[in-house]
């Protein structure tokens, strides 16, 4: 077949097999060019690892410092008729890559938030990893089915308290304009932290820990936006922010656990990226199209793969202090939220209109990032040609 993307909303239908492993080759091959990591971690899993800011990180351990990664990731495979998800295609080309280099890669492909999926990781572990000594925990998921109780909270992205009315950008009409937010209720806000919170984060290190498959000095970490005050009402003061916030909770009590063999769990905060999860958040298109044109000005900005290789860079496998906000958690986003660039996108964000958005903002390269997750428009691929959706093996 040939596909070409067919975009719904802030989510694209189609994906690109031959796009999505060309995606991930690339961002290979930026971190087998930078230096190899100074201490990197040997064994690591990756709860989250088809995409976004997980997939980054699991191509950092591995190619920028050999270590050994199984990852989880909940990915639709594809059928003769359909292409799969993109986070599939992203494990057969990571797995794909690793084996040609010699590093163990391993991915197992279910719901993240069950028990079970907890019972095959340490399965798998005592089969053949060996204990772990860097968890990385990088869910996005609107979902969770708590596995205390089968019940299946869903999670809201709303503000608290009042409603918000925002400036916000129609990504596939190129429109800015405005609207009225709704606030959250009570049982939303509880549904959000459940899903988005650290429960289940405490839960994966509470299960190997009594599994006794974390390695002496493991060290776990969760990722976190906290971001610019323009989008504080719809993510730090609203739900996902209470969500998040219950991350610094869950941070304490595995860091509690964990100290006694010299283990550490941090909570890191990140730079606004496009990944699947962040494009359908209201407002937040509207500002990093902003934010990205600014700091392609500056010549500071970052993608998931140059943002996540800094952070292995400079805090996660390097000799030295960690970089803490007040509350200890690990602080990536000083670029984003350094007042010349925040001074300029609020600055520039009263201003922003339908017409003068691709030149104040960075329109097209959010278009472009947004596409690319599915597969298409990386250099080198054609898009003409036929695709077999089936055409690299499926999962073992
Ligand atoms: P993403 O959508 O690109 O990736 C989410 C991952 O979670 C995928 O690998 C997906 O397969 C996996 N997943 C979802 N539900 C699952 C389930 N039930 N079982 C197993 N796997 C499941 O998202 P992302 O933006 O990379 O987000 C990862 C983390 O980074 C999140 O905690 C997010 O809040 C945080 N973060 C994101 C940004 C941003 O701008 N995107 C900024 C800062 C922090």
């Amino acid at each position: 077949m040939i596909v070409k993307p067919r975009v719904r909303g802030f989510i694209c239908t189609t994906t690109h097999p031959v796009g999505c492993a060309a995606n991930v080759a690339e961002q290979i091959a930026y971190v087998k060019a930078r230096p190899a990591l100074t201490a990197p971690p040997k064994n690591v899993l990756v709860i989250g690892c088809s995409g976004g800011y997980g997939l980054a990180s699991r191509i950092s351990a591995a190619f920028g410092g050999g270590a050994a990664t199984l990852g989880v990731s909940y990915e639709k495979q594809p059928t003769e008729k359909k292409t799969g998800s993109a986070g599939w295609y992203n494990n057969r080309a990571f797995e794909e890559q690793a084996k040609r280099d010699d590093l163990y890669a391993r991915t197992l492909d279910g719901d993240a938030f069950s028990d079970e999926m907890k019972q095959r990781v340490v399965d798998a572990l005592r089969a053949d990893l060996g204990p772990i000594d860097l968890v990385v925990y990088s869910l996005a998921s609107p979902v969770r089915t708590d596995p205390d109780t089968g019940e299946m909270y869903r999670s809201a992205i709303k503000p608290i308290g009042e409603t918000f009315h925002v400036k916000t950008l129609n990504v596939d009409k190129g429109e800015v304009h405005e609207v009225d937010l709704e606030p959250a209720s009570d049982e939303e806000i509880a549904a959000t932290v459940k899903v988005m919170g650290g429960e289940d984060w405490e839960r994966w290190m509470n299960t190997l820990a009594d599994a006794g498959v974390l390695a002496p000095g493991c060290r776990t970490v969760s990722y976190n936006y906290i971001g610019s005050e323009l989008t504080w009402p719809i993510y730090w003061h609203a739900t996902l922010g209470r969500a998040k916030e219950d991350l610094d909770r869950a941070a304490a009590n595995i860091q509690t656990r964990l100290a006694s063999s010299g283990g550490d769990a941090r909570v890191v905060r990140l730079k606004a990226v496009v990944t699947q999860a962040s494009a359908a958040i209201p407002v937040v298109p509207l500002y990093a199209s902003l934010l990205f044109q600014v700091m392609k000005e500056m010549g500071n900005h970052e993608d998931p793969m140059t943002h996540v290789q800094r952070m292995f860079e400079t805090q996660l496998a390097a000799d030295g202090d960690l970089d803490l906000d007040d509350v200890g958690r690990i602080r990536m986003d000083d670029v984003e939220l350094s007042d010349a660039v925040q001074a300029e996108v609020k600055r520039r964000w009263p201003l922003v209109s339908t017409q003068n958005l691709p030149e104040l903002g960075d329109l097209a390269g959010f278009r472009a990032d947004f596409l690319r997750i599915f597969g298409f428009g990386v250099a080198g691929v054609d898009y003409d040609a036929e695709v077999d959706p089936e055409s690299i093996a499926p999962l073992s």
